[in-house]
């Protein structure tokens, strides 16, 4: 691979304002959290990081719901350039260079937008209108559905499996 492999954190960038009992939550607005999730893109964990973080998370789920790539995701990249480490009989790896606080936030684009080229099609909303994650579809026949099995899965087939058993009564009500 040209560059680190940053897949699993980008789900967690993404995946990082759930609903959790019936309210919308931002996991960044936890300090400790937010710094966590820097360094996994390579940073420090400084709160300059986490600001450009969270803006890259913003214009990514955007971009991960609705196809539409937003100015400031290309304003992330704007000051950062990939440098080539020295040659080794392993081949070639590259460094991301640039301001600092830019660095986590442009790896999440970039995670995103290779997703977005090699995978198309693969990263997209949870289908429970209730749920606001993510999943990056690796199966096969690319039919997941959920952003867990265990959790969104379980869930909306219950929900099914209980308005085909109301349904018939209902309507033998009406
Ligand atoms: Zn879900």
């Amino acid at each position: 691979m040209a560059t680190d492999d940053h897949g699993g954190a980008l789900l967690a960038l993404l995946n990082s304002t759930p609903v959790e009992g019936g309210a919308p939550t931002d996991l960044l607005s936890d300090p400790a959290h937010a710094a966590d999730l820097a360094r996994r893109f390579g940073g420090e964990g400084t709160t300059s990081e986490v600001r450009e973080l969270v803006r890259a998370r913003d214009g990514l789920q955007v971009a991960a719901r609705t196809g539409t790539v937003g100015a400031e995701l290309d304003q992330i990249l704007r000051d950062v350039e990939q440098e080539p480490l020295p040659l080794t009989p392993r081949g070639l790896r590259w460094q991301l260079a640039g301001p600092a606080a830019k660095l986590p936030a442009a790896r999440a684009v970039i995670a995103w937008a290779e997703v977005a080229a090699e995978q198309p099609g693969r990263l997209r909303p949870c289908e429970n209108p209730d749920c606001r994650k993510f999943l990056i579809d690796r199966s096969k026949g690319n039919t997941a559905r959920w952003c867990s099995m265990a959790t969104c899965g379980n869930r909306m087939k219950a929900r099914r499996h209980y308005s085909r058993q109301q349904s018939p009564s209902e309507t033998g009500r009406a």
